[in-house]
């Protein structure tokens, strides 16, 4: 039984990438049915709207989507497209694995995965400016937001997702010492979900000590959990790690929906070049098929990245080789057989 998925092909090299990725998904025999959507610059140029209706319901009725990264107009223009869909459809969990994949860095075999909240805390965006004596910028106030109901619903997704991927250990990384009332709400029910999952180690830690020891000895770690700001700034810090950006997949999930993604952008500079790197997206569509129970098929593509890359023979420019991007997906492809 195949599952139907919405695929936005997005902006820049989105479409280079999702191409790229459709045919590794092919060739892996993943049971999945692509229905393909327009949204970003893309559809404002083809369709009048960034996000059509068209796209949204698609999403709506199958509840699953793979999407290319859509370029947002810096200063004017429209709103992130990005933020308006975790925010039509909840999706209050953004799951980044970071995972060595080319050897030779920094570490060897990291193996972590980071778990921000994605609806709250101070990116609600609730600020402003205070005026004092004809200064009307004197000052400026934002507002963390933390709720029983975002934070219970966020430590239950790590502890649910540790479980599920038998992951040994849960650290929830957070500033409750000077934020007694936010963070402190956040801890306290954190503490309380554990309870429930005595089968899994639990710690908390302080955020500015868990950036430090993510540094000296990330081997502690296995699932951290954190919110929103938090996680934003230290998921980068994790994928330092392991070398940077390029190969980072992400999950955005909620209960309704899930959209999965690579973290890196449209990259306007190398777009339409054939050049870029699928690879951030491919690993996103391996954690779709998580998602979806196609764990199988999932481990064989990831388990074929591995094996090119370290290989070395096909590389794309920005990995220190001169392949193209159906090049490696092609390489790809050769691996799985
Ligand atoms: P970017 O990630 O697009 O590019 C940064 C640098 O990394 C560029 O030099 C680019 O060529 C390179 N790069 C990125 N992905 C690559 C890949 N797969 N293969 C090879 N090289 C790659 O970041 P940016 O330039 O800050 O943003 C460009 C646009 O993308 C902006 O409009 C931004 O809003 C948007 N963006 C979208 C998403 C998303 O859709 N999730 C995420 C980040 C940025």
């Amino acid at each position: 039984m195949s599952t139907t998925i919405t695929v936005i092909p997005g902006d820049g090299i989105g479409p280079e990438v999702t191409d790229a990725t459709l045919r590794v998904l092919r060739a892996a025999g993943a049971a999945l049915d692509y229905d393909e959507q327009l949204a970003g610059v893309t559809a404002l140029e083809r369709m009048g709207n960034p996000l059509p209706d068209e796209t949204l319901d698609s999403i709506r009725s199958n509840r699953v989507v793979l999407k290319g990264p859509l370029t947002t107009p810096s200063g004017t223009g429209f709103r992130s497209i990005n933020v308006a869909i975790r925010k039509e459809f909840d999706l209050y969990a953004n799951v980044r694995p970071v995972r060595t994949i080319v050897p030779g860095g920094r570490y060897e075999d990291i193996d972590l995965v980071l778990i921000r909240e994605n609806t709250e805390g101070l990116y609600v965006g609730v600020e402003h400016y205070i005026g004092m004596e004809g200064d009307p910028r004197a000052a400026a106030e934002s507002v963390m937001i933390i709720t029983r109901f975002g934070a219970e619903r966020i430590s239950r997704y790590a502890f649910e997702y540790a479980k599920r991927l038998g992951r040994k250990k849960v650290t929830l990384a957070h500033k409750a010492n000077i934020l007694k009332y936010t963070q402190g709400l956040f801890l306290d029910v954190a503490h309380e979900i554990a309870k429930d999952y005595p089968d899994i180690v639990w710690e908390d830690r302080i955020i500015d000590a868990t950036a430090m020891q993510l540094v000296l000895d990330p081997y502690r770690f296995d699932v951290l959990v954190m919110e929103n700001m938090f996680g934003d700034i230290l998921s980068d810090l994790m994928a330092g790690l392991v070398g940077g950006l390029g190969f980072a997949p992400a999950g955005n999930i909620g209960d309704e929906g899930a959209m999965f993604e690579a973290v890196h952008g449209s990259a306007p500079d190398i777009a339409g070049k054939g050049i870029a790197n699928p690879t951030g997206l491919i690993l996103s569509a391996c954690m779709l098929l998580d998602h979806l129970d196609q764990q199988a098929t999932g481990d064989g593509i990831r388990a074929a990245v591995d094996h090119v890359v370290r290989a070395g023979e096909v590389r794309t420019p920005d990995m220190g080789g001169g392949a193209s991007t159906m090049d490696y997906a092609d390489a790809l492809v050769r691996a799985l057989e």
